[in-house]
């Protein structure tokens, strides 16, 4: 059984803990991928020892000659692509094409990153003395710990690791302990393409990894992707000190189909956007809002196309949608689905475990109809195959359903009317916005964006993203 262990100060070193967890690929239970370390508190100090020791001589170089290794990084990541992408696909079990798509998104981020190392600016300005200038400029704000879920294994670490590095943030990476190999491979990424020892360390681990990143008093940042309620736990963990916080949760988004709509748009966005990665998208479309005018005709084209869907493994190509990630999941979607009944829910199509896919976390790609726009299934995340179908009468009773939510990931509208096509861009409490598209999909250059209890702090990708791993300074010269 491979070994893997964690990277620190430029070395591949065993946890002190002593202790490692399997990782297995979801399609297929008996394939077991590695043994990984199971780190503690005791390497944490270690990996933000090595960052403070690389900040100043990282620091010095310069955003330009930074940008030098992440170029190195793209050109070794593109080299490597399928590795990657059969990596992604065996121990988080998205489809190949799912992965390789993931590899791409990557890399957009790596190549614009590194495009931004000549744009790092400030502005000068009048001053009001005289023979005085006065001007802004960016620092980096230290050490940063950056801490990431198992649904993109490759794309949100890459996300915070090329512009943390770029910045001149020393990092300690924390990936989720369910998608360990794929950190490693981007940290050797980072590794070959010839980092200075100690400016990206990788600690592999769970929470109390990431509870110890919180509590370091050397670490000035956290960057965090995952859920609400650990997002408000390192909040609070970090509150006494004014940690600086980047928080990227969760998401209930909804595909508001108005009755002009063009369904046959309507329901490939809403198919594309619901089952894609099997739904484990924070941006997943988890709720249609349909008006109940062509409700009827809406479910039945969605239950044609749903139910001919092929689970299996995401390296077969005939699957249209991949496994889930672990048992727990598999048991919360099904749990979810038989709650939903129990508030008034329908099941359309799908609501088991797949029968004939014993080896792995499959679980059915599911429709629900009548679902009460309050019931448990309509309000709380499900990060899964499970999509519910809500009743609306017309166009402001469907906006103050999809905005009855705590989330606010992504916003979605199927209509022709472009007047409601624009007060929906205006009304949608929600951050990233589609109109006759599905509802998933995040360039480099936009902002990766969420309101109410989505997100918090800066958002990452597009240039806002140096509002999380730089502060200001203002300066002024009199001469
Ligand atoms: P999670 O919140 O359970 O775990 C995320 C990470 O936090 C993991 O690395 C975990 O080990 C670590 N962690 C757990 N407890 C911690 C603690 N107390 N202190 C510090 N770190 C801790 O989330 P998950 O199950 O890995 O991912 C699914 C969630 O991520 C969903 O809610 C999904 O919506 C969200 N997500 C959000 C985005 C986004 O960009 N907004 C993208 C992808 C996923």
């Amino acid at each position: 059984m491979p070994e893997f262990v964690n990277f620190i100060g430029g070395r591949w070193v065993a946890p002190e803990t002593g202790l490692t967890r399997p990782n297995v690929n979801p399609a297929d239970t008996s394939d077991v991928i590695g043994e990984f370390a199971e780190s503690g508190g005791v390497d944490v100090e270690s990996a933000v020892e090595a960052a403070r020791a690389a900040q100043q001589g990282w620091h010095d170089l310069g955003p330009i000659r930074r940008a030098e290794h992440l170029r190195e990084a793209w050109r070794l990541l593109d080299q490597r692509g399928e590795e990657f992408a059969r990596a992604i696909t065996r121990e988080q079990g998205k489809l190949l094409s799912e992965a390789r798509g993931e590899v791409q998104r990557s890399l957009a981020v790596l190549d614009f990153t590194t495009g931004e190392a000549r744009r790092l600016n400030g502005v000068t300005t009048p001053a009001e003395e005289p023979r005085t200038w006065a001007f802004t400029f960016r620092r980096p704000i230290g050490v940063v710990g950056l801490i990431t879920p198992w649904n993109f294994p490759l794309a949100i670490p890459m996300w915070k690791v090329a512009p943390a590095l770029l910045a001149g943030c020393p990092a300690v990476f924390k990936p989720s302990p369910l998608t360990p190999l794929t950190a490693e491979l981007l940290t050797q990424v980072f590794a070959d393409a010839g980092l200075p020892p100690g400016v990206l360390n990788l600690v592999q681990g769970d929470r109390p990894v990431g509870e110890a990143l919180v509590a370091h008093d050397a670490v000035a940042g956290i960057s965090f992707t995952g859920s609400v309620p650990v997002g408000t736990a390192i909040q609070r963990a970090g509150a006494h000190r004014l940690l600086k916080t980047q928080l990227e949760l969760g998401g209930k988004n909804a595909v508001v189909v108005l009755d002009d709509a063009d369904l046959e748009v309507a329901v490939d966005a809403i198919v594309k956007g619901a089952f894609g990665q099997a739904g484990q998208r924070c941006s997943a479309t988890s709720r249609v809002v349909a008006d109940s005018r062509i409700l009827d005709e809406l479910v039945d084209r969605l239950a044609a196309r749903v139910s001919a869907m092929r689970v299996g493994p995401g390296t077969d190509p005939a699957s249209d949608i991949c496994p889930v990630v672990n048992e727990d999941r598999l048991q919360a979607c099904l749990a979810a689905v038989a709650r939903a009944q129990d508030d008034g829910a329908k099941v359309v199509c799908g609501g088991n475990a797949a029968p004939d896919l014993p080896d792995g976390y499959y679980v059915e790609p599911t429709v629900l109809r009548d679902v009460p726009w309050d019931a448990e299934i309509a309000q709380e995340e499900v990060f899964g195959p499970v999509l519910s179908v809500i009743a609306a009468d017309g166009f402001d009773d469907a906006m103050r359903i999809a905005n009855s939510v705590r989330y606010g990931m992504s916003g979605t509208i199927c209509t022709r009317d472009q007047s409601r096509i624009f007060a929906a861009l205006d009304r949608f409490e929600a951050g990233m916005l589609h109109v006759n598209r599905p509802g998933v999909g995040a360039y480099a250059h936009l902002p990766h964006v969420g309101s109410k209890q989505s997100q918090h702090g800066p958002p990452e990708c597009s240039p806002q993203v140096w509002d999380f791993y730089t502060e200001w300074r203002s300066a002024c010269i009199s001469y």
